[in-house]
């Protein structure tokens, strides 16, 4: 028996090889859980189809852009049809217009702070609601999502990102206080810097990574495999005692001053 064997959970963030969401998919299944896996929209889907299929159980494999309340309502009826309960779920979307990843941060439009805190943040209050009865008929769940460090420091260029990590970290939070009674958890892990899809609009991104590698405690990067064991605990049992935690997975950068 492995740790999450038996379990069934949906993936949302999967566009790649490289995404982390794609590596916590790995080891979740190798641990013997049964996946949905979601693709923001037509152009990912054929590269989704093709991870999948070198999962065994085959997840199942659903489109879901997190910005259209449908696409979240077809999920989870699609979902209860499948599997007829749910043990867990991993977010890991994010967006922000690469305008706003280029200008200095006072110069954020309305419009891309509106789409960033919408698919960054609000995306984890509305995949939970429609988690919540799915998770309650399995007696409880966890949720983990994926956070970076620029919700609490700033970092170049990480701009509207930063401010929407923020609120997603308060969303854990008020969603750990409301989903608790039902025994659902609600985690994020905040990782350190990962070359993937999403990091390539950061500019300046590499010099992030060797300013962690100089200055980490371990004077390392992490990659995603580890940000995956670490989802693992999240997700599974030997952390149930733990909600509304920000899990840093950074090879110890955030505790350092200088
Ligand atoms: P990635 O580009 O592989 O993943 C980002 C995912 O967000 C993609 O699958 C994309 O399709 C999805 N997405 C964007 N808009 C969406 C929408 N409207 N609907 C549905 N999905 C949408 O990159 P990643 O680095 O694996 O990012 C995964 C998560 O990890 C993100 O939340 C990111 O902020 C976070 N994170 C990344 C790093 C890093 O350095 N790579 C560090 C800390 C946290």
């Amino acid at each position: 028996m492995s740790g999450l064997s038996g379990t069934h959970g949906i993936v949302v963030g999967v566009a790649n090889k490289r995404s982390i969401a794609w590596a916590i998919a790995q080891a979740a299944a190798g641990s013997g859980a049964r996946l949905a896996l979601t693709y923001q929209d037509e152009r990912l889907r054929e590269n989704v189809e093709d991870l999948a299929a070198t999962l065994e159980p085959r997840p199942l494999v659903l489109p879901c852009d997190v910005s259209r309340d449908s696409h979240l309502d077809e999920l989870f009826a699609t979902v209860d049809r499948e599997f007829g309960r749910l043990d867990f779920l991993v977010h890991g979307a994010a967006y922000a217009p690469r305008a706003e990843l280029t200008v200095p941060f006072v110069e954020t439009s309305r419009e891309g702070f509106r789409i960033a805190l919408d698919v960054s943040a609000y995306s984890l209050v509305a995949l939970a609601r429609g988690a919540l009865p799915l998770m309650t008929r399995s007696g409880g769940g966890s949720i983990v999502t994926l956070s970076y460090l620029g919700s609490q420091r700033v970092f170049p260029n990480y701009n509207v990102m930063g401010v929407a990590k923020a609120a997603l970290e308060a969303v854990v939070r008020y969603l750990a206080s409301d989903l608790g009674p039902s025994n659902v958890r609600v985690n994020a892990i905040s990782a350190g810097p990962i070359r993937t899809l999403a990091a390539s609009g950061i500019s300046g991104f590499t010099d992030i990574l060797q300013v962690y590698r100089d200055r980490a405690p371990l004077r390392r990067n992490v990659d995603a495999p580890e940000v995956a064991d670490a989802a693992l605990f999240l997700l599974g049992p030997e952390s149930r005692g733990v909600t509304g935690e920000v899990l840093l997975v950074d090879a110890g950068f955030h505790v350092m001053g200088l």
